[in-house]
């Protein structure tokens, strides 16, 4: 069978880019090609911008509900097509299948939400100091609004931010990460079929050149980022001088503290499956353990014998634990970075000389204790399935080492005590914290985001999305008799 071929809606159609050659490969099994196109050249970049601005003049005039209903019938076909999509996606991206199909049907729950929000409050009302008035405070679309998304969540990241762009009346114009073309392409298939006005979503596929395109253009209004840190603070920067709102999701490295009174065969199976689950490659991911002194050796002795018995290889094979890396750069950085720990690294699963295969991009699941902060695998995000492990000598010191970190997006502590979890509810520095469960997971329904490295902006899902997707306009009210 021949693999589909890209396309993208630029303008008020469907069309092939015209750009350099764009190949999808399975990462699994990289001869494979899942789909093939072409990029869009950096001209395209206004066609679209422009389209969607027609088109946002009109879609913002229809109602919450006939937005609402073109959401859910977008998330039926989505949950309906849960399993070829979620096989697309294990193909594409190298998770196992079965959490594939768990993010396509994430996505339909997430435009599903959306759908829903047109049910609830729309605004505010205020008393006035003055007889015979009412203040409201009203929410207005921004226009168009830009979407620039990631490889590890091919259609669920791009589902919250176009879920909440299009429900709240703004146009989008969606850059996705080249590495996962197909996705991209099904979840607009999907909307348009479901009856989304010509060109209300526009699509690009490009690198960072069309990306940064997209976001200076002067017709957008506001951007949505989710990436790396580095990228991340360029579009800040870029938005800033442009004085434009940008929300930016980005990097991770994420702890898991395990405290000497916890259920430890609970967090046995929540560490391995924050760290492994997706190949690691979450940005809430698992990338660092502290452990307890009292605990630490019997805890690494479990996870190790946990770890070495994963079944690493193609993801689509439901014998398989653990599936690759996105691609071969990904795997060459997360080797190089596990190779350099010269002095000060105990490996209790994985080794320093990452287990060479040629089928596909596969590193095996790795667990390194470090006897010092000062390791690169202590402070970069490897993104990938590497947990560098620390001990700690008290509470005290564990909650020094978990805020150790220039990120702030999530972390995970494990214990049966109320004053410890008291003080982790201020003492840690993330944007979402888990009690006695995994670092990874966001519900559709409540604001997701990280701070310090890993957040800016207003947050994302749930109804914190309309600080990013909507401008507020505060009526004074007062009849004309
Ligand atoms: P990336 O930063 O390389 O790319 C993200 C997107 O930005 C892609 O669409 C890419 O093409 C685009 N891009 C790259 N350079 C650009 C530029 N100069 N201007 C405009 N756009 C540009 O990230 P990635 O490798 O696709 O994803 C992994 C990263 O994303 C990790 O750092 C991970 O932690 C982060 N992430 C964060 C969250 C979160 O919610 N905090 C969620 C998922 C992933």
């Amino acid at each position: 069978m021949s693999a589909p071929v890209l396309r993208q809606f630029i303008g008020t159609e469907w069309r092939e880019g015209t750009g350099e050659e764009l190949l999808s490969l399975n990462p699994a099994r990289p001869a494979e090609v899942v789909a093939s196109g072409r990029l869009n050249p950096a001209e395209d970049v206004d066609t679209a911008v422009t389209a969607a601005h027609r088109a946002a003049a009109e879609w913002s005039r229809t109602s919450y509900h006939d937005r609402g209903r073109v959401l859910r019938a977008a998330a039926a076909l989505l949950a309906s097509r849960a399993d070829s999509y979620g096989s697309e996606l294990s193909r594409e991206e190298g998770k196992l299948l079965v959490e594939g199909v768990g993010e396509v049907r994430r996505a339909a729950q997430v435009l599903e939400f959306y759908a829903n929000e047109a049910d609830r409050t729309a605004g505010e009302i205020y008393n006035s100091p003055r007889v015979g008035e009412s203040i409201m405070v009203v929410r207005h679309p921004v226009g168009v609004v830009a979407a620039i998304t990631p490889f590890n969540f091919p259609i669920a990241i791009p589902a919250w931010k176009i879920g909440g762009g299009l429900l709240y009346g703004n146009a989008v114009v969606w850059k996705p990460a080249p590495l996962v073309p197909l996705l991209a392409q099904r979840l607009a298939e999907v909307l348009y079929e479901a009856g989304l006005p010509v060109g209300v979503l526009q699509t690009l596929l490009g690198g960072g050149e069309v990306g940064r395109a997209v976001v200076e253009h002067p017709l957008v209004g506001a951007v949505s980022f989710t990436g790396s840190t580095g990228v991340g603070r360029a579009l800040i920067a870029a938005c800033g001088r442009l004085a434009k709102p940008i929300q930016a999701e980005m990097g991770g490295k994420n702890a898991a503290v395990v405290f000497a009174d916890a259920n430890l065969d609970a967090a046995v199976d929540d560490v391995l499956a924050g760290a492994f689950r997706g190949t690691g490659q979450r940005c809430t991911a698992t990338s660092r353990l502290i452990l307890e002194k009292a605990i630490a050796d019997e805890f690494l002795d479990r996870l190790g014998v946990r770890a070495r018995a994963m079944r690493v290889g193609d993801p689509l094979d439901p014998s398989i634990d653990m599936g690759p890396v996105v691609s071969a750069s990904a795997k060459e950085n997360i080797v190089a970075a596990c190779a350099d720990t010269s002095t000060g690294a105990r490996f209790v699963a994985g080794s320093r000389s990452a287990e060479q295969r040629d089928d596909g991009y596969f590193v095996s699941p790795t667990v390194v204790e470090l006897d010092d902060a000062e390791h690169d695998l202590w402070r970069n995000e490897l993104f990938g399935p590497v947990l560098a492990v620390r001990r700690a000598e008290s509470v005290d010191h564990a909650f020094h080492l978990a805020n150790d970190s220039e990120f702030g997006l999530s972390c995970a502590i494990f214990t049966d005590n109320l004053t410890t979890t008291g003080r982790a509810l201020t003492e840690l520095h993330v944007g979402v914290l888990h009690v006695n469960s995994e670092t990874g997971g966001a519900d559709p329904h409540v604001p997701f985001g990280g701070i310090k490295a890993s957040g800016f902006g207003p947050r994302e899902q749930g109804r914190a999305a309309r600080e990013l997707f909507t401008q507020e306009r505060t009526v004074y009210l007062r009849g004309g008799g």
